[in-house]
């Protein structure tokens, strides 16, 4: 299942909707950049700050920023203060930007450009020359490696050519397959260090830096799964955390709503659980022992492992059905002759087992499936409200220098 904006487009709960009126209290470590030495780093900040609510923030000529490291926090603080997204667009491809990376893909090599179609993490990073040419010896290409973000290769260049006296350099062109990260503890996030190597080279040298990437990184999945929902009507059974419940069963509602949900398909993996089946009661009634043994593989067959399937919600009710119908099929040409007095019973037995089995596996998948929809939701919201921060630094320095562009991968 893809997560592009294209098919994600949601209006939001409004802000009457949101029962919420009191401000999350913000304790997220907060950081002040370190830029010296040709690095990037950071130092504590416990000082109060007039406004304590944001992710990137410039102060005369100091950058700070807060981690949002903790994905249980930051999944309720997103919900509470910020999913009023009145204002929340997804970042869409720019028609240029995107045109810009596809001519860059074509520059790569056959590795890369396979990695890139199977949409598996690497970054590059390519510069184009004040005479709009791109400079091909430049253009590098970094997978991951242990320790490392695909990314850290890349500022140390940028750093090098900040440091040069001059640049014959207009724009720096960022690729990273998943976006680079607005989180990462122990470290300064990389689309904060981007951010800061970017304001940097286009004060020094006038350039400007465009990211693109095909997925947002980072996930709050995991955070979610304290949040559990069954199937496709989204309620909560407990009363604990009532209001962030309340605020998640409103979004969750939106994507079903929106989102067209019954239309979409979703996969359901096997989890090779089976339920007990008693069949054997009803062995001691069949004298014939190819029969039991047919009727052993018959419901065997019922329930074997099945390989990926994808459908859409109704599709896989009307698949279960479909697999029930071959079942009673097989099993009424085995008994029918002999043993009809036992073969309803067989039947209606298993159809209760059959069918609640089936019913909770769809269950299961749906609902995983809109975790996963939430939490890709979550995450573009927050690049979403990185990305406006951004804009209003740069509209008080009065440069635009910085821009995110979602790439289709042609
Ligand atoms: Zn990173």
């Amino acid at each position: 299942m893809s997560s592009s904006p294209e098919e994600s487009h949601l209006t939001p709960p409004s802000s009457e909707q949101i029962s919420l009126t009191h401000k999350e209290k913000s304790d997220f470590p907060k950081y002040k950049i370190i830029t010296s030495d040709g690095s990037i780093s950071k130092i504590k900040w416990d000082e109060k700050m007039d406004d304590e609510d944001f992710i990137i923030k410039k102060i005369g000529s100091d950058i700070f920023y807060r981690d949002l490291c903790n994905r249980e926090k930051s999944l309720i603080y997103l919900c509470k203060n910020k999913l009023d997204m009145k204002n929340f667009k997804y970042i869409y491809p720019k028609k240029s930007h995107n045109e810009t990376f596809n001519i860059l893909f074509n520059y790569l090599d056959k590795t890369a450009k396979d990695s890139i179609k199977a949409k598996k993490q690497l970054a590059f990073v390519a510069f184009r020359k004040k005479d709009g040419s791109f400079d091909k010896s430049r253009i590098k290409v970094h997978y991951l490696s242990k320790g490392e973000h695909t990314e850290d290769k890349i500022f140390e260049l940028l750093l090098e050519i900040y440091y040069e006296s001059n640049s014959d350099y207009s724009e720096i062109y960022i690729y990273s397959t998943n976006s680079p990260c607005l989180t990462r503890c122990n470290h300064v996030p990389c689309m904060i260090v981007a951010f800061v190597i970017a304001n940097m080279l286009n004060e020094k040298h006038g350039i400007n830096t465009i990211i693109g990437y095909h997925k947002a990184f980072g996930s709050h999945e995991k955070a979610l799964s304290s949040y559990p929902i069954k199937d496709d009507d989204p309620k909560y059974d407990d009363n604990n955390d009532s209001e962030v419940k309340e605020l998640l069963i409103l979004i969750y509602k939106q994507i079903i709503q929106k989102q067209k949900y019954k239309n979409q398909t979703f996969s359901m993996e096997d989890t090779g659980h089976r339920p007990k089946r008693k069949l054997k009661q009803f062995y001691s009634k069949i004298s014939n022992s190819e029969t039991i043994k047919h009727l052993n593989d018959i419901e065997q067959d019922l329930f074997k492992k099945h390989p990926k399937l994808s459908y859409t919600f109704d599709g896989f009710h009307e698949h279960g059905l479909e697999m029930f119908n071959n079942f009673t099929t097989k099993i009424s040409k085995l008994l029918i002759d002999d043993y009809e007095n036992i073969y309803e019973e067989i039947c209606s037995y298993l159809e209760e087992v059959f069918f609640l089995w089936w019913a909770k596996k769809v269950e299961d998948a749906s609902s995983k499936f809109l975790k996963k929809r939430l939490a890709s939701i979550i995450l573009n919201y927050s690049l979403h409200l990185f990305l406006m921060e951004i804009r209003e630094i740069e509209n008080k320095l009065g440069r635009n220098f910085f821009e995110i562009s979602y790439v289709v991968i042609k």
